[in-house]
């Protein structure tokens, strides 16, 4: 599990209601989803982490693609949806079976065929297991292949859609990532992202071999710091400039996705010259949405110096508060003019993915997190209070704890952020995002129910720790 395809793309594209979110959503039913339910601020998705057979990918719903507001949204829209095509690896057409053919799928798969691109057209709404191959038949006409019925809503044939997903992204041979750390560099266009990749690489270079990561186009670069190896991910598509192909210039949002997704360390830069913008906000928020370590790098410091426009402590206090989700990310004051705590970024991204990869003892963490219960036990609703019996963690990367309790259902986020900043007190996770989720204690239900049952003793309401950490780490 895991190395393989990370950062693959598939984009799924349609016309409005052929049920592109209904199917998207169905993907995340069909994996084990134990990040899902975090807590934390709310921002809309435009893609999701998905898990099938050994494959990771991440899938994109091409009309949930608005990123910046501009005066057309549709034209913004549609510049992000096929900048979303071109980036992909596979790429789901979906259309309706149950409204037929209609003319616009005539100009998408037109367009898709000009791309050249590996096109799955899938057929949705085929509710009827018994009529699919007469409701697919019309479909041949797009010239896209075999049509795939499925029903989204009924889970008919989504399975085989993952497959055939799947199958088409074995075909990427994929090298397995060096023992470095990968780091991406990502921000607005103009911050100054290739004149730091480029310094950081300067003297350090060892190559700016082809270590073609897992995507086709994606060309990255490993050099040395201090006896250390560092990848930096996706050097191709920040050192030589995009080319200019809508009219402005070419960010793409599903560019920045996949290099995330491929990175263990994100460094987010900013331009100290200029506020923090909706689209940096943006970038935070998918680096925070995939658990990656990040350093948050305000470059160009010199212009403010020579002004004395700011102090840090300013800039500082307006990123914490736009970026208030990602409190946890390191700030680094940089200029590529004066080269002043560029290479820093290789110590605090080695120091933030540390952090990402560490793992507490169950015994430890429920120490703090019994003295944590006991100070400020979760709140009684509706005259029920969650009953928190222990917890462990999960996972790393991010560090991801779950607690056990009774009514897990009435534990609310604010409670859930208390922890997360109580185990920050505690245990420091400088750099790293951490998920902390809650689940219902199977152990006391199951005794609650023998008990009913006549088969349990009035006793032995409480688990003991023993019994916690057993089951903690079974
Ligand atoms: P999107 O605009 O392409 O994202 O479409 P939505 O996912 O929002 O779905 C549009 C409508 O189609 C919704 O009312 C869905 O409930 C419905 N829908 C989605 N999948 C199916 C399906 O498999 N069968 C039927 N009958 N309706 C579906
Ligand atoms: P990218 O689009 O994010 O890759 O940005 P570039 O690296 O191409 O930089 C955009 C512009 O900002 C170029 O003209 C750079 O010379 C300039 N620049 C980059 N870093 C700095 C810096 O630290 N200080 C100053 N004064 N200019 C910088």
């Amino acid at each position: 599990m895991g190395k393989v395809n990370q950062g693959a793309l598939v984009a799924i594209v349609g016309r409005p209601n052929v049920g592109k979110s209904t199917l998207v959503n169905r993907f995340v039913g069909e994996r084990i989803a134990i990040v899902d339910d975090q807590p934390g601020v709310t921002r809309d998705r435009l893609y999701l982490n998905c898990e099938w057979g050994n494959q990771e990918f991440v899938v994109i719903d091409t009309g949930g693609l608005i990123f910046e507001k501009e005066d057309d949204i549709h034209t913004a829209v549609q510049q992000q949806a096929w900048l979303a095509i071109d980036e992909a690896e596979v790429i789901v057409f979906l259309v309706d079976g149950q409204a037929g053919l209609n003319p616009v799928d005539h100009t998408i798969a037109k367009e898709l065929r000009q791309r050249k691109k590996d096109v799955i057209l899938a057929v949705n709404k085929v509710d009827d297991v018994y009529n699919e191959d007469i409701v697919v038949a019309e479909f041949f006409e797009l010239g896209l292949g075999d049509p795939q019925p499925l029903s989204a809503i009924h889970r008919h044939h989504t399975g085989d859609l993952l497959d055939k997903i799947t199958e088409r992204l074995d075909n990427d041979i994929v090298l397995d990532k060096e023992d470095s750390l990968s780091i991406a560099v990502v921000g607005k266009p103009n911050v100054g992202k290739s004149s730091i990749v480029n310094t950081l690489l300067g003297e350090n270079r060892m190559t700016v071999s082809d270590v073609s990561g897992t995507t086709r186009d994606a060309v990255d670069s490993v050099c040395k710091h201090n006896g250390n190896s560092y990848t930096l991910v996706d050097t191709a598509g920040i050192r030589k400039k995009a080319k200019v192909r809508y009219g402005i210039e070419r960010f793409s949002v599903v560019r920045a996705i996949k290099s995330i997704k491929r990175a263990d360390v994100v460094v987010l830069v900013l331009d100290a010259t200029e506020p923090v913008s909706e689209q940096d906000q943006r970038i935070a928020g998918m680096a925070q949405d995939m658990g990656k370590a990040s350093l948050i790098v305000v470059n160009k410091w010199d212009l403010v110096e020579d002004k004395s426009s700011r102090t840090m402590n300013e800039y500082a206090d307006e990123i914490r508060e736009k970026l208030y989700f990602m409190s946890y990310a390191p700030i680094l004051f940089t200029s590529t003019v004066t080269k002043k705590r560029l290479h820093s970024i290789f110590e605090l991204s080695q120091a933030a993915s540390d952090e990402n990869q560490r793992r507490i003892t169950t015994g430890l963490f429920n120490e703090v997190l019994n003295e944590i219960v006991a100070m400020n036990p979760p709140p009684a609703r509706k005259n029920r209070r969650p009953k928190i019996s222990y917890g462990t963690q999960v996972s790393v990367a991010p560090p991801t704890f779950v607690i056990f309790s009774t009514h897990p259902g009435l534990i609310e986020d604010p409670y859930l952020r208390h922890i997360e900043r109580k185990l920050r007190e505690n245990f420091g996770f400088t750099g790293t995002p951490l998920r902390v989720l809650r689940r219902e204690d199977d152990k006391r239900k199951k005794r609650g129910q023998a008990r009913r049952a006549g088969q349990y003793g009035s006793k032995g309401t409480d688990i003991t720790l023993d019994e916690a950490r057993a089951s903690a780490d079974d």
